[in-house]
């Protein structure tokens, strides 16, 4: 029997259990939560957008041994480890991550101190050691989805502690779950049915083709010998078909040194590309007019125009014959003569772009490239009310930059006058004479000299006689076959 003031102890008692009991489980409410909430959100994830069992078990075991400790919007993966050192006149500091991964740690490292040897071997005790260099290397760090990271080194050189020498990034990309390095061309995977590469993960952008050892994928922007040595007669090893990827290994300003079916090989600089073009289908809409796609038939384009004097000479002589041609023309002189366009495209012929002031596309800027393309196509659209299909770059110059800005097939040619050097008829028309068989050609001339003028009343019977249809740009590639043109591509001759 429990005397008096034990039962009043115990009964004062009960609440205070009560109370701890609640406690107690609240407490361990919350850490269960907790539990969860870390095993749901940070293992879970990598787990449940993975198909393979067996796989997402090798995962989640890595994955909970990686360090989180640095996640921040920049830093999503990796405990950053940092080294700074000062050797003669050279001081660095470099931050890298430590990953948990063993196999990938050392490549990292490794990485690391190869950019810090490359530092000091160009500039310690170099002639200027007056002066002090720094090398700052910082880090990017992104999980780029279960199995790969992607790690971006950020190297900052400077000089004195103020003056900017260089910023660099190198970018390498790792499987998280067997430690190896990625190349680029196991990051791209072919897309469904189609031979597109496609990134495999959306944020996947132009410096992630930027890898180690300065490997680049490129692709191939037209169909280009791979040849044994950089001399253009050496025998070839390959050919690289459009948009085909290849690894650049280094180069110089006129060849891209290649790796080709285990050979070192040469491409000549200007055909390979770190982006792939985008080439887009632009629809031809022909006036049928009886052309008859069995016999031959030539394209005469004129470019630079309109030209008061001479260009409606020419639109005269093509009238009295009931023949077309193609006039490449600039947007500024359509502004200034829209009544010499309207009559090119009202007897037929056809009317392409040329720019709107003649600029050397290839020297120009992106915006400078778009804005010319804009005022010539506003100037086109103000005179004949519509766009034209075609565009001819001033000096025949497109190369990769114009060829991402400008959404337009580029047509060129395959028979070069040379009217703008001799200003002659006689030596324009010899010129032209050289070819035997026009069939499929484009002629270039252009509508601005008085010489031309008189060199096409003669040639234009002359083709007329020889059997030839004289048909415009458009004309030309349809009845030859193209139903549409792409963007981004040079067409020489149909
Ligand atoms: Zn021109």
């Amino acid at each position: 029997m429990r005397n008096r003031e034990e039962l009043a102890y115990s009964r004062a008692l009960v609440p205070k259990y009560n109370t701890l009991y609640k406690v107690i489980i609240a407490i361990l409410i919350v850490v269960i939560i907790a539990l969860l909430l870390i095993y749901f959100g940070v293992i879970k994830p990598h787990l449940s957008s993975n198909n393979s069992g067996d796989k997402a078990v090798l995962n989640s075991n890595l994955l909970s041994e990686l360090n989180y400790d640095d996640i921040s919007y920049e830093r999503e993966i990796g405990k950053t480890q940092m080294k700074i050192d000062y050797i003669d006149n050279c001081t660095y500091s470099i931050s890298y991550p430590e990953i948990g991964v063993e196999e990938i740690d050392e490549k990292v490292l490794e990485h690391a101190r190869t950019l810090k040897t490359a530092f000091l071997s160009e500039y310690q005790n170099s002639e200027e050691n007056a002066n002090t260099f720094q090398q700052h290397i910082d880090y990017k760090s992104f999980l780029e989805d279960d199995n790969t990271m992607k790690l971006t080194f950020v190297e900052i050189l400077s000089k004195n502690e103020e003056e900017h020498v260089s910023k660099k990034e190198y970018t390498y990309v790792y499987d998280l779950l067997t430690g190896e390095e990625l190349k680029a061309d196991i990051i791209f995977v072919s897309g469904d049915n189609t031979n597109e590469f496609t990134p495999l993960n959306s944020e996947i952008t132009e410096d992630f083709l930027i890898l180690y050892s300065g490997d680049i994928i490129k692709f191939a922007l037209t169909n280009v010998n791979i040849r044994e040595h950089p001399n253009t007669n050496s025998n070839k090893i390959g050919l690289l078909e459009e948009g085909e990827a290849i690894e650049v290994r280094s180069g110089d300003e006129n060849w891209d040194v290649v790796v080709y079916d285990n050979q070192t090989g040469y491409v000549k600089a200007g055909y390979l590309s770190r982006k792939r073009l985008l080439h887009k289908d632009i629809e031809l809409e022909v006036v049928e007019r009886g052309i008859d796609p069995s016999k031959p038939m030539v394209a005469i384009t004129f470019d630079d125009g309109p030209n008061p004097k001479s260009t409606p000479r020419i639109l005269d002589t093509l009238e009295k014959y009931g023949v077309v041609a193609t006039f490449f023309d600039l947007g500024q002189l359509v502004n200034s003569y829209p009544n010499i366009v309207r009559r090119e495209e009202a007897i037929g012929c056809e009317v392409g772009n040329h720019s709107y002031s003649h600029k050397n596309f290839n020297t120009l800027t992106d915006e400078q490239i778009q804005e010319e393309m804009r005022n010539s196509e506003n100037a086109f659209i103000k005179a004949l009310g519509h766009k034209t299909v075609l565009f001819r770059p001033p000096y025949g110059n497109a190369n990769l930059k114009v060829k991402e800005n400008v959404e337009y097939p580029i047509i060129k040619w395959n028979v070069d006058s040379l009217d703008w050097k001799s200003r002659n008829k006689n030596k324009i028309l010899a010129q032209i004479r050289q070819i035997s068989n026009y069939d499929g050609h484009i002629i270039l001339l252009h509508s601005i000299y008085g010489t031309t003028a008189d060199a096409v009343e003669t040639l234009v019977p002359e083709l007329l006689n020889k059997g030839y249809q004289l048909v415009t740009v458009s004309e030309l590639a349809f009845y030859k076959g193209h139903t549409s043109l792409k963007t981004a591509i040079d067409y020489n001759s149909f």
